[in-house]
C-alpha cells in the first residue's frame, strides 16, 4: 500500500559554490525528511550551510547534487512556473530583515503575494487587514515600514508570510534583528501558527529561541551534526498533480499598470527626465511634419489657384529658367497659337520688378506686362476701376492695374483711380484694381502686382521687345496633354527646335511635391532620430532603475512572482513610459506646430504623422524596454535579497 509522502524530503543534497579554482561545500550530504505540522529549528554557527538549506528548502535555490521532493514531487523535474507557484502557495518566506517594500504601506506589503496569486483588489485588503488584527498591528495598516518598529516590521512580514494560506514557513533568523521582548512576540506567533497546522522551519543560532521548537536540527560545515526528532523514513510515492504545482495565470494588465505607475510615482522626477527624451523626439516628428506638409500645401494650393486648365510657356530649353533674356517667344508665336480651336485664350507675358511712387510713397513690386485677357485667362477680378482694353494696348497707353495691397499702401486715405504714378521714370495712371485675393491664394496672390497692356511694358518699361511667357487657357473639357503636344507639335514646327519649355500645373505640383516630401522625411528623420535617442535614454534609466530595485525584484520572485510577471512588468513600465511620452509628445507636437502657425508660417496637421510618432514611441518602449526587462526577470532572488 502507498503511503502518504513527506511534506518535504531531501536525500544526500549537495551544493557547492565555485570560488575562483576552488568549490566550496555549503551543503555536503545532507539528507532531512520533515513532516507537514512539524516546529523545527535548525542551528549552526554563521556560515555553518543554514541560509543555504533554506534557499533549497524554499525553492529559492537548487542543489548541485541529490534529490529534493516536495510531497512526493521531484523539484528537479518542475519548471519555474511551478517552482513559483510553489513559492506562492506552499512556502512562506520570513526574513532576518524583514524585506517590507519601503514605498508600500504595511497592508499593500501584506497583500503582496496575494497580487500574484490573481486575488482580487478588494479580497486582499480585506485579508490583508484581518491577518494584521490578528498579529497585533490593528491601526498600523496604513503605517509605511519605516513607520514601524522592527518587532511590528517583522509581525508585517509573517502576516505576508501567512497571505497565500501557506503550508511551510521558512524564517531564517527572523528574531535576529529584535530585541528580546519583540523576539518572544515573533516566537510565540510562530508557535502558535504551528499549533494551527503551520510547518514552521526556524534558522535560529539562539539555544533559547530553538528551545521553542519541537525538533531541533544542528548544522556545522554544511553537514547535520545532530538531528532529535527525526521522523522515521517513509518511501516517497509520488501523489498526481497537484493543485499546489499548478503555475497561476499573470496578474491582471489594469494591476501591472498600476504597479508601474506607482513604480514611476516613487521615483517622479527621473521618470520625468526620461519622459522629457521620448516627449521631445515625439513633438519634433509632429511638429516637423506638420511644418513639412505645410510647407507642400501652401505650394501647391498656390499652384492650384493659378487653375488647372493653364499651361506655362516659356522661353529656354525645359530646364532653364525664365530669365527674360532668351528671346525665342515672339507675338507671330501667339498669333499662330491662336488658330488652335483647343484654346480659350493666351496671355503673353513679360515681368520685371519696379518701384512705383506716389507722393512721397514707394512700393516695390512685381511688374506684369500683358495683354487684356490676362484677367479672364487667370480668373481674377476688378474690384474699382476697369482693366486696360485692346485699344490702351495697340495705343500704348500709360495705364496700370494695381493689386489691392499696392493700392491700400500707396493711397492709403483715397481713391486709387485716376491717380498717376511714377514708374522708371514715366507716369502712369491708375485706371483699376484687382480684387484682393488674400492668403486664400498663397503667395501667388495677385494682390502685389502691377498690370501694365503689352506693348506699353515692351516700349517703355523693358528693354527688348520679346516676351517672358506665355500663360494659356485649355478649354475645359480638352484633354491637357494632348493640347500640350499640339502646341508642343505646331511650335517645334516654327521654331526648328524645341527651345521652350511646356508646363501645366499638374507636372509643377508634381515636382513641387516632391522636392518638399524630400524636405518632410529629412525633418522627419532627424526628429526620428531624437526619437531613438530618446529610448536609449529609457533603457539607460531602466537598466540603473533595475539595479536599484534589485531587492524589491528579489522580494517579488521569493513571495511567488514568476520571471515571466518581472518581465512583463518592467516591460510594461518602459511601454508606461514611452505611452505617456507619446501622449504628451503628440500634444506638445501639435501646441507647437499650432504656436509656429500664428507666426504666418504655414503648417498642415494630420492624424498619421501623430499616429506614426505614438506607434513609434511605443515601439522604443517595446524595444529598448526589453534588455533592462529580460535583465530584472534573470535575477537571483537570493543574491537581490542577500544585499543590504
Ligand atoms: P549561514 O546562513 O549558516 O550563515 P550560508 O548558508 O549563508 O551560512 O553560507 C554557507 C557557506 O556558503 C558560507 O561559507 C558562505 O561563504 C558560502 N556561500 C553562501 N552563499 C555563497 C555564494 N553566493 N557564493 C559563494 N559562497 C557562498
Ligand atoms: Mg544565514
Amino acid at each position: 500500500m502507498a503511503t502518504k509522502p513527506p511534506l518535504l524530503l531531501l536525500e544526500h543534497i549537495e551544493r557547492s559554490y565555485r570560488n575562483g579554482d576552488a568549490h566550496i561545500k555549503a551543503l555536503n550530504d545532507v539528507s532531512l525528511t520533515i513532516e507537514q505540522g512539524e516546529f523545527v529549528a535548525i542551528m549552526g554557527q554563521s556560515g555553518s550551510g543554514k541560509s543555504t538549506l533554506m534557499n533549497i528548502l524554499g525553492c529559492l535555490d537548487s542543489p548541485t547534487y541529490g534529490r529534493y521532493c516536495i510531497n512526493g514531487h521531484d523539484v528537479s523535474q518542475l519548471d519555474t512556473n511551478q517552482l513559483a507557484a510553489l513559492r506562492l502557495k506552499t512556502f512562506g518566506f520570513v526574513f532576518q530583515r524583514y524585506q517590507l517594500l519601503p514605498a508600500l504601506s504595511a497592508h499593500e506589503n501584506v497583500a503582496l503575494p496575494a497580487l500574484y496569486a490573481n486575488t482580487a483588489k478588494s479580497a486582499r485588503r480585506e485579508r490583508a487587514f484581518a491577518l494584521l488584527q490578528q498579529l497585533g498591528l490593528e491601526g498600523r495598516e496604513q503605517h509605511k515600514p519605516s513607520e514601524l518598529s522592527g518587532g511590528q516590521q517583522q509581525r508585517v512580514s509573517i502576516a505576508r508570510a501567512l497571505i497565500n494560506g501557506a503550508e511551510v514557513i521558512l524564517a531564517d533568523e527572523p528574531t535576529g534583528a529584535l530585541d528580546s521582548q519583540s523576539s518572544e512576540q515573533v516566537l510565540a506567533l510562530l508557535s502558535e501558527l504551528n499549533q494551527q497546522g503551520v510547518t514552521v522551519i526556524l534558522i535560529t543560532h539562539d539555544a533559547h529561541v530553538a528551545a521553542q521548537a519541537k525538533r531541533q536540527i544542528h548544522i556545522q560545515d554544511g553537514t547535520i551534526l545532530s538531528d532529535n526528532g527525526a521522523p522515521t523514513e517513509t518511501e516517497a510515492t509520488p501523489t498526481a498533480a497537484k493543485e499546489t504545482l499548478r503555475p497561476l495565470p499573470s496578474i491582471a494588465l489594469s494591476e501591472a499598470v498600476t504597479i508601474s505607475f506607482r513604480a514611476l510615482f516613487a521615483n517622479w522626477f527621473r521618470t520625468l527626465l526620461t519622459l522629457l527624451g521620448v516627449v521631445i523626439g515625439v513633438a519634433a516628428v509632429v511638429a516637423m511634419m506638420a511644418i513639412g506638409e505645410g510647407g507642400k500645401q501652401q505650394v501647391i494650393d498656390r499652384i492650384e489657384s493659378m487653375g488647372t486648365n493653364l499651361l506655362m510657356l516659356r522661353p529656354g530649353g525645359a530646364n532653364m529658367r525664365n530669365s527674360g533674356d532668351i528671346a525665342t517667344l515672339t507675338l507671330d508665336d501667339v498669333e499662330a497659337l491662336n488658330e488652335l480651336p483647343e484654346l480659350v485664350g493666351i496671355a503673353p507675358e513679360r515681368e520685371a520688378r519696379s518701384t512705383i511712387r506716389y507722393l512721397n510713397r514707394d512700393y516695390r513690386s512685381k511688374i506684369m506686362a500683358t495683354t487684356p485677357n490676362y484677367l479672364h485667362i487667370r480668373d481674377w477680378e476688378i474690384a474699382q476701376g476697369v482693366m486696360f482694353r485692346e485699344r490702351d494696348n495697340a495705343d500704348k497707353a500709360p495705364v496700370i492695374v494695381i493689386g489691392a495691397t499696392i493700392a491700400e499702401s500707396l493711397f492709403p486715405e483715397q481713391n486709387a483711380i485716376g491717380q498717376y504714378v511714377m514708374m522708371k521714370n514715366s507716369l502712369y495712371q491708375v485706371i483699376g484694381v484687382l480684387t484682393a485675393q488674400g492668403a486664400s491664394a498663397g503667395g501667388m496672390n495677385n494682390d502685389e502686382v502691377v498690370l501694365v497692356p503689352l506693348q506699353t511694358g515692351l516700349t517703355r518699361v523693358f528693354a527688348g521687345r520679346y516676351l517672358g511667357g506665355l500663360t494659356i487657357k485649355v478649354k475645359s473639357g480638352e484633354d491637357l496633354e494632348q493640347v500640350e503636344q499640339t502646341i508642343r507639335q505646331l511650335l517645334i514646327e516654327r521654331h526648328g527646335k524645341e527651345d521652350f519649355g511646356i508646363f501645366n500645373t499638374a507636372s509643377l505640383i508634381e515636382a513641387v511635391s516632391e522636392t518638399q516630401n524630400t524636405m518632410t522625411m529629412l525633418l522627419g528623420s532627424i526628429a526620428a532620430i531624437s526619437l531613438l535617442v530618446g529610448g536609449i535614454g529609457v533603457m539607460n534609466i531602466m537598466l540603473v532603475s533595475v539595479t536599484e530595485r534589485r531587492r524589491e525584484i528579489g522580494l517579488r520572485l521569493a513571495t511567488g512572482a514568476k520571471p515571466k510577471d518581472i518581465l512583463r512588468q518592467f516591460n510594461i513600465e518602459a511601454l508606461v513610459v514611452c505611452c505617456s511620452g507619446g501622449v504628451i509628445g503628440v500634444l506638445l507636437g501639435v501646441g507647437a506646430a499650432l504656436f509656429i502657425a500664428r507666426f504666418d508660417i504655414a503648417i498642415a496637421l494630420a492624424w498619421q504623422p501623430a499616429a506614426l510618432a505614438f506607434a513609434s514611441a511605443f515601439l522604443v518602449g517595446l524595444i529598448f524596454g526589453h534588455a533592462p526587462a529580460r535583465k530584472a526577470s534573470r535575477l537571483n532572488p537570493i543574491d537581490a535579497l542577500a544585499e543590504e
